[in-house]
């Protein structure tokens, strides 16, 4: 079977067919106040056991938890809790004399139906956590005392439609060797958890998939994007051999820890890691990377039901300050709004999120909280070489606004006699396509840039990055984007400026030459990525890149030219 490979590496094990249980509406009535009483008791019982499943979740993970798990556990504690859900599901019962578990299907349904129908996208995919959270209600209703998700034998490979939001977090991943989806895109969850992870997937294989059956013999093959079942033994032979060919290329990618990402002409170039959380640390250095080239913070804010103070900030920079082996850490200011929201900080629900209310909009807006977070990175600038970067701007006005703040900061601090770092480095993110086109303008205010791919791509193209239906048109490769990418390298050289680069593009091995053609002097990216980058860039000469990035700016299409970059990686 064919499907889209999100997820490198081979797996050969056994399949796990994950079946969501359709709940099904019984028709039964309640007969007395008595039973009524019972049922909404049963309902509420059901409710507080699913909130705990989360609570309980997030505790046990809390550590390894990402930004976009803890956004997922978030809202699902929201959804169980929400009081027109429960309002409309006890009016049934009451008025009705439904049992619940008729009421809730009917509630849930009819509220995914609402959303569905909405035409912002993302108010639609939120329809994904309302099935999910009504489903695990249905769960605690039906099987009660039936807690927690199944555990796997070793070497097990999931089959499913999809997998919901909620289970990319509390699978028991520990055996899971490969993810097999019906649905799905390079954006949905299964892929980015999978990435993340480090497992093989593979998605949108189609209704085919369906025919894969428990125990089921399957060798995935994340990096082609296939899917083999039952296969015959000189198969399962031929993939095991090339799996292990994998894993020791891996693993002699990984050998390159200690060595320095030179190219074959002398040019050295930084390969730094993205990270969000104190113990994602060890994990860099392990991979070799030479720092931090972005650490989102909003994590430190999501986890949590107020802001974090100042002193609590403070010690979470300062952890990693004293992880950080004296290497450059660049220290993002909070990115909520968009997609981020925080449970405790009422962010008004706006037509377009992505171009409301967000990032450094909300910092220069609530100087509160923006001198509070800045105050805490300056205090802890004395154990390490933190740098400070605001994301998500568009013009030179916010960069003065907010270096004025910095400026207020750094007085407070001095006027309280506090220790800090008084050269500290203060960049941007380059996410915004008027920051990219006006790119001299903005170098001669900062120390350096940090290009955000994931941003600069959803807006130079109008395509909504969370967007499944539009994910294809979602391309770095674009000439467009390309440009503005290339601009923003070379207005900040003119400038004497370090332009590095965070966005996801940053890991892709087909961007590397281009973009070291184009002479960017930092990648950051997730950990697990570097070696690979690196093993890229020890084997060629900037002569070369460069050559190749002249040929890509005669190219008009990305086919052309991803295609092209393709073969010169081969
Ligand atoms: C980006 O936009 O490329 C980026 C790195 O930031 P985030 O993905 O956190 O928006
Ligand atoms: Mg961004």
């Amino acid at each position: 079977m064919k499907g889209i490979g999100v997820s490198p590496g081979i797996s050969i094990g056994k399949a796990f067919v994950m079946k969501e249980k359709q709940a099904e509406i019984t028709g039964v009535l309640l007969v007395d106040k008595a039973e009524i009483l019972l049922e909404i008791e049963r309902f509420e019982l059901a409710v507080s056991r699913s909130v705990n499943e989360i609570e309980t979740i997030k505790a046990n993970t809390q550590l390894s938890l990402l930004d976009e798990d803890l956004a997922i556990l978030e809202t699902q504690i929201e959804l169980l809790t929400d009081p027109q859900i429960k309002a409309d599901v006890t009016e049934k019962i009451e008025a009705d004399k439904k049992n619940a578990n008729d009421a809730l299907i009917e509630v849930i349904g009819s509220f995914v139906h609402l959303f569905e129908s909405m035409e912002d996208e993302y108010m639609r995919a939120r329809s994904a956590d309302i099935k999910d959270a009504g489903n695990r209600i249905i769960k605690h209703l039906n099987e009660p005392g039936k807690e927690g998700t199944p555990k796997f034998e070793p070497d097990t490979i999931i089959i499913a439609e999809d997998i919901s939001p909620s289970d990319t977090i509390t699978l028991d991943i520990k055996h899971i060797i490969g993810f097999a989806t019906m649905t799905g895109s390079k954006t949905s969850h299964t892929a980015i958890i999978a990435k993340s992870k480090g497992i093989p997937a593979v998605v949108g294989c189609g209704e085919e998939l369906g025919a894969i059956m428990n125990n089921d013999i399957v060798i995935l093959d994340g990096t082609e994007g296939l899917v083999h079942i039952n296969p015959s033994q000189k198969i399962i032979d031929s993939y095991t051999l090339k799996r292990n060919a994998y894993r020791h290329e891996l693993g002699k990618l990984k050998a390159l820890k200690n060595k320095p990402a030179i190219t074959t002409d002398g040019n050295i170039i930084t390969l730094s890691a993205n990270i969000s959380a104190v113990n994602d640390m060890p994990d860099i250095f392990d991979n070799g990377a030479e720092g931090v080239g972005l650490l989102r913070t909003e994590l430190l804010f999501m986890d949590r039901d107020s802001f974090p103070t100042e002193n609590e900030q403070f010690e979470f920079y300062k952890s990693i300050a004293l992880q950080s082996k004296s290497k450059p850490v660049i220290v993002r200011t909070i990115d909520i709004g968009g997609d981020k929201h925080l449970p405790y900080f009422n962010l008004p629900s706006e037509l377009n999120p992505f171009l409301g209310y967000r990032a450094i909009r909300i910092c220069l807006d609530r100087k509160d909280l923006f001198i509070t977070q800045l105050k805490a990175i300056l205090r802890a600038s004395v154990f390490g070489d933190l740098r400070i970067m605001f994301p998500m701007i568009s013009n030179v006005q916010e960069i003065r606004s907010a270096k004025n703040i910095l400026a207020e900061a750094k007085a407070e601090l001095l006027n309280d006699n506090i220790a800090f770092n008084a050269e500290i480095k203060a960049g941007i993110m380059i996410e915004i396509p008027s920051a990219a086109i006006t790119a001299d303008i903005l170098a001669k205010e900062v120390d350096f840039f940090s290009i955000g791919t994931n941003d600069l791509c959803q807006y130079t193209l109008a395509v909504d990055r969370m967007n499944e239906k539009v994910s294809h048109l979602y391309d770095p490769f674009n000439p467009g984007v390309l440009r503005l990418i290339h601009n923003a390298i070379e207005q900040g050289h003119k400038h004497n400026i370090h332009v590095g680069m965070c966005g996801e593009m940053a890991s892709d091995p087909a961007a590397t030459l281009l973009l070291l053609g184009m002479g960017l002097n930092e990648f950051s990216m997730s950990a697990a990525s570097i070696p690979i980058v690196k093993n890229i860039i020890i084997n060629n000469s900037i002569t070369k890149a460069k050559e190749i990035y002249k040929n890509v700016k005669e190219m008009h299409s990305s086919e052309n030219i991803t295609a092209y970059l393709r073969e010169v990686l081969q």
